[in-house]
């Protein structure tokens, strides 16, 4: 019988955290770049192997069982102290996606003679490709990207971990966190010490490469000669920049001189283009980190490139001051309440994915889950409705979008997503009176 992982990798869920990889003792499972819902993922190489195995790789798997023991008392984490703000020098660098926490951290990591191991891009040849990478060079801080919100291979990570003679700073998305932990926890939880700070990068989803591609194919931009992608560029929030070797292409996420403009790129960064397992995730805010950081999306605050820092251990909140008494920076006091402003209620408390996972569950028979603990607080019936509409218009669209028929995608993206029909309507009215 073939393990669980092979309906974690049939069923999108799997996230590339390379966790059975590594521990796999009959050197069975690969990672590959799936080209049909373009993400990478592991792969079984020889089923016949599997006959008679103890399947660890089911044990380490994140996207099949998870245990937040401590996670009972709510669902924000473990918590010291909340901070809003940033680190001036790599907050105004042009390359940090919000306050240059995350930098920050990792110049104080290499400063200490701590190896550091973070998402780079790996290949300076076409096309962008990031992954895991051991980091110990201070010199090249900007060459790590910021936030890569498609789908990246993390497998690497765990035999850098193994590898590093030194005490080593990971910064990590929630879901490769997870199952890394759960790798050391089965292999030697004393090579989980040698993490003396996980930097946990808080994450609402990531999206499959056909994201940006689809965006690259409306715009006339060959996806293969993306050299490197900024969601941040120039910048500013709301700038995507696409750099080719001959030319730099810059997009306005925020203003659209054209509902086709808008269509373009909503079609291409919306949840149709999250991966699975992002629709059901539950641990957005990282609790297993040390130290959380996303962006301060407050009222209060516009749209300023500013940071939510969450202080969640002793290690963390020590390892934090350093950095505040190194690094210029203008942080002030948070509370949990500026937490659920900054992500957002149903987000934090998990309703969607609740909703997701229990629809799933009832229509595929392949379904694995994971055993989070459900939200104390009740969703609206308004808003579990419109879940539950939401995940059937989902997967209505990713038929055309897995299919590759990206006009039809369009099509019904428009016409099913009521911002679309209005941005449209304001449109041709516009038309109608100039013509008039
Ligand atoms: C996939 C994804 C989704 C996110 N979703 C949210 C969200 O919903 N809400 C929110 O508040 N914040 C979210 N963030 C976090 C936010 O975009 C910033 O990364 C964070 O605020 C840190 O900014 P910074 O300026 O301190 O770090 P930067 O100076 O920009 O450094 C970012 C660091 O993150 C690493 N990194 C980039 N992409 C990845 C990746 N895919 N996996 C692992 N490491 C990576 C880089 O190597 C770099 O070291 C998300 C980030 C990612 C990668
Ligand atoms: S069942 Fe055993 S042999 Fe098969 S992939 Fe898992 S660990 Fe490897
Ligand atoms: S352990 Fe990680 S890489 Fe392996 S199937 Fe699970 S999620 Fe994918
Ligand atoms: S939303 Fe969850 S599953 Fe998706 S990339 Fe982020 S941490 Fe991983």
């Amino acid at each position: 019988m073939l393990p669980n992982i092979q309906k974690v990798i049939e069923s999108d869920q799997c996230i590339s955290c390379g966790a059975c990889h590594h521990i796999c003792p009959k050197n069975n499972i690969s990672l590959e770049f799936n080209k049909f819902r373009n993400v990478h993922e592991a792969k079984i190489l020889n089923h016949t192997l599997c006959e008679g195995c103890p399947r660890p790789c089911d044990e380490v798997c994140p996207s099949i069982e998870v245990s937040f023991e401590k996670w009972d008392f709510d669902r924000v984490g473990p918590l010291k102290e909340v901070f809003i703000g940033g680190f001036s020098s790599f907050r105004d660098n042009g390359v940090s996606s919000s306050g240059g926490v995350v930098r920050s951290i990792i110049s104080q990591a290499l400063e200490e003679d701590k190896d550091v191991i973070s998402l780079c891009k790996t290949k300076e040849n076409f096309p962008a490709h990031y992954e895991a990478v051991l980091f110990d060079d201070i010199t090249n801080i900007n060459k790590l990207p910021g936030s890569i919100y498609h789908s990246v291979s993390f497998f690497e990570a765990i035999s850098h971990i193994e590898n590093s003679k030194k005490e080593i700073v990971l910064v990590s998305i929630p879901c490769h966190l997870e199952g890394i932990t759960k790798y050391f926890i089965k292999k030697d939880k004393k090579l989980l010490d040698k993490i003396i700070l996980k930097v946990g990068i808080i994450c609402g989803w990531s999206y499959t490469n056909l994201s940006y591609k689809n965006f690259c194919a409306s715009t006339n931009i060959d996806s293969e000669k993306v050299k490197d992608i900024s969601y941040r560029g120039q910048n500013k929030i709301g700038y995507l920049e696409l750099s080719c070797e001959e030319d730099t292409y810059s997009f306005d996420r925020r203003n659209f001189n054209s509902p086709h403009e808008e269509l373009r790129y909503r079609s291409s960064f919306s949840s149709d283009m999250n991966r699975s397992r992002c629709l059901q995730c539950q641990n957005h805010l990282n609790v297993q980190s040390d130290i959380s950081i996303g962006d301060a999306w407050l009222k209060r605050l516009g749209s300023k490139k500013e940071s939510i820092i969450l202080s969640r251990t002793i290690q963390g909140a020590e390892f934090l001051k350093k950095v505040v008494s190194n690094f210029s920076n203008n942080l002030e006091s948070g509370t949990i309440k500026d937490i659920y402003e900054s992500q957002g209620e149903d987000l934090i408390e998990g309703h969607r994915a609740e909703v997701f996972r229990s629809l799933d569950k009832l229509l595929n028979k392949n379904y694995v889950t994971y055993n989070f603990i459900s939200s104390k607080k009740r969703p609206s019936l308004l808003s579990l409705s419109l879940h539950f509409l939401t995940y059937f218009l989902i997967l209505f669209r990713r038929y055309f979008l897995y299919k590759r028929h990206y006009k039809t995608y369009k099509f019904f993206y428009l016409f099913t997503k009521p911002r679309m029909i209005y941005s449209y309507l304001k449109y041709f009215l516009n038309k109608l009176k100039i013509n008039s």
